[in-house]
């Protein structure tokens, strides 16, 4: 093992971590793409600041008596300590740099931590094509970058995967006969790309992107230069800008029925939104909750037809046609009110339940962009049939470009569009 980590069982457990003054652990698996993406960062680190705190890794699955002990229930996690005591922040998931850096600062005195922060040299990485987004577009475009042997980096803020890493079942995508699990599928795209040679930079900051220079700045001391850059960065959903509906975000108020149905066993829930991806999700969260009520501003769905004729059909499932959402409350733990008002006559009611899920459409992710870009009304970028922005040597892939219809496909499509141009570009 690089850098100064000390892997240890659970056996050493109490004289390298709690006889030290100072430690991290990070728990980490196998076959975990998150355990993957910390690894670098943690090795980085613990060169860093390995003089000071002691860096340890355990194999959680191999150590589950000690990971149970300590309520480490995914991989990876990092705890931190000081004389013995867990101190500062649990972390798991797509840990950023900058999140273990602050966890790293609180163990050491201010002077100490502002001195290894000076101690950080700029490095200057160069590569034929910077992707920035790891959902298919940006993955399926690493593909054919890295297949026709160009040097390709992929950037991506959280863990690469996009959307479908969080959708429940994709029973679209062609090739497969049974629906997939869709963090499968973002699973294999993941492992593709990095089989093909695609470097990754993942869950990482991004926090300068200068497109006409073909340079980006991740983690606040890589400079990636790029001959070109695939902007793949998605959308998110939009948010209804309706008081309350901040505060309770993921208290009570959720945009991912896949991360959160499973807490609504037998409960009651209001779905607001009547699209595509309201229906469908509502009909998944219909396995759990014994009561839906849809919330929708027009007098029909905008959903397909297939899916109005399995919502129509679910018993569990309610309507309330214009009605739009004026506030959320919350009362106490899985006890929620939505005020709604009926759009024909403005009477207002409120609906007490037990979650609300909001489905009403999504938004580019433009904002970390300075320069001068081409939108379309809605925002997304506009592209030419070569995916080409307005910008020379910059092309859009996925979600994040104007286009008629959003899916799985059209986003593989895009990244291939975009990639198979640049190569015939770059060779
Ligand atoms: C709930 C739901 C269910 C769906 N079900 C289906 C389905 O069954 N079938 C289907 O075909 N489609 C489905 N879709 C649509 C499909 O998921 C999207 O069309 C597809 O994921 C778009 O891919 P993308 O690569 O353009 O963007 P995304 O999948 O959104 O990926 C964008 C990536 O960019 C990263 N990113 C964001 N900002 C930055 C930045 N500044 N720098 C670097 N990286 C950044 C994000 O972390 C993310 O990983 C569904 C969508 C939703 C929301």
């Amino acid at each position: 093992m690089a850098g100064k980590i000390k892997e240890i069982q659970a056996s050493e457990f109490k004289k390298e971590v709690l006889g030290k003054k100072r430690a991290v652990v990070d728990f980490y698996s196998t076959e975990c793409p998150p355990c993957e993406a910390l690894a670098s960062k943690y090795e980085s680190l613990s060169t860093l600041y390995g003089d000071d705190i002691t860096f340890v890794k355990i194999f959680r699955q191999g150590n589950r008596d000690l990971a149970a002990e300590l309520d480490v229930s995914s991989s990876p996690t990092l705890l931190f300590y000081q004389d013995g005591r867990l101190s500062g922040p649990k972390l798991s998931g797509g840990i950023k740099r900058s999140e273990i850096m602050k966890g790293l600062d609180a163990l050491i005195p201010e002077d100490r931590a502002a001195e290894i922060h000076g101690s950080i040299k700029p490095v200057v990485t160069n590569c034929d094509v910077a992707v920035l987004g790891g959902g298919p577009a940006g993955l399926t475009a690493g593909i054919y970058l890295a297949q026709a042997h160009l040097n390709t980096i992929l950037i991506d803020t959280a863990l690469p995967g996009g959307y479908v890493a969080t959708t429940h079942q994709v029973s679209n995508y062609p090739g497969f006969i049974e629906p997939q699990p869709g963090f499968m599928l973002s699973h294999f795209m993941g492992e593709q790309a990095k089989a093909n040679g695609v470097e990754f930079r993942s869950a990482v900051e991004v926090s300068k992107i200068d497109l006409k220079n073909k340079s980006i700045l991740v983690d606040g001391f890589e400079t990636i230069e790029a001959k070109k850059i695939v902007i793949a960065t998605g959308s998110r959903p939009r948010p209804l800008n309706v008081p309350g509906e901040k505060e309770y975000q993921g208290q009570g108020i959720s945009y991912c029925a896949t991360c959160d149905g499973k807490y609504y066993d037998d409960k009651e829930i209001v779905v607001i939104g009547g699209g595509n991806s309201s229906i469908e999700e509502s009909l998944f969260l219909s396995k759990f909750a014994s009561k839906i009520t849809i919330v929708h501003q027009f007098d029909t769905l905008q959903a397909n037809k297939e899916a109005q004729k399995k919502i129509f059909a679910d018993k569990k499932i309610k309507f309330m046609f214009e009605h739009e959402p004026r506030e959320f409350k919350k009362y106490g733990n899985m006890d929620m009110g939505v005020v709604v008002e009926n759009l024909k006559t403005g009477e207002t009611t409120e609906i007490r339940t037990n979650g609300i899920f909001v489905f009403v459409g999504f938004i580019p992710n433009l904002e970390m962009f300075n320069d001068e870009m081409e939108l379309d009304q809605w925002g997304y970028l506009k592209t030419g049939e070569n995916m080409q922005t307005n910008i020379p040597g910059v092309f859009a892939a996925g979600d994040v470009r104007t286009k008629a219809f959003r899916q799985i496909t059209t986003a593989v499509a895009d990244g291939t569009i975009a990639a198979i141009t640049i190569s015939k570009e770059l060779t």
